[in-house]
C-alpha cells in the first residue's frame, strides 16, 4: 500500500516502512456537512476536525461573538426608563452567552496553535 504521508510504497500495513507513520490512524477529513452545531463540540471532538473546517467554525463563532457584543452594548446604552421588567435577567443571559462564545473561540484558537503555532487574527 501507499503511505498517505510520505507517498511511498510500504510492505508493512500497520506502520510505514519509510516514515514510520501509523497507517491506521484517522486523518482529519474535510466535512462539507459541518454546520453551526459544531460550535457546541467538545475539545476532543474539535480536535478531530480538519484545519479548514476549524477556520470556518472560528470565523462563524467570532462573528456571533461580535454581534452579541454589539447587542449587549445597545442593551446597556438603553435609557433607564427602558431598563424595566426583566432587564437584569436579559443583561445577565447576554453576558453568559458572550462568555460562552469567548470560551468556544479560545478552544479553537488553541487547537490551531497546537497545529500551526499560531491562529489567524
Ligand atoms: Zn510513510
Amino acid at each position: 500500500m501507499i503511505c498517505s504521508y510520505c507517498k511511498t510504497e510500504t510492505q508493512n500495513s500497520n506502520v510505514c516502512d519509510f516514515c514510520r507513520a501509523d497507517l491506521h490512524a484517522k486523518r482529519p477529513q474535510l466535512n462539507p456537512n459541518l454546520d453551526d452545531t459544531a460550535s457546541d463540540y467538545t475539545q476532543p471532538q474539535l480536535k478531530e476536525l480538519h484545519t479548514y473546517d476549524l477556520m470556518r467554525l472560528l470565523s462563524h463563532i467570532r462573528k456571533e461573538r461580535s454581534d452579541m457584543y454589539k447587542t449587549m452594548q445597545t442593551v446597556r446604552k438603553a435609557p433607564d426608563e427602558a431598563k424595566i421588567g426583566n432587564y437584569d435577567e436579559v443583561n445577565e443571559v447576554g453576558q453568559q452567552m458572550y462568555q460562552e462564545l469567548t470560551t468556544k473561540k479560545n478552544i479553537i484558537e488553541q487547537i490551531l496553535v497546537d497545529r500551526m503555532g499560531y491562529y489567524p487574527q
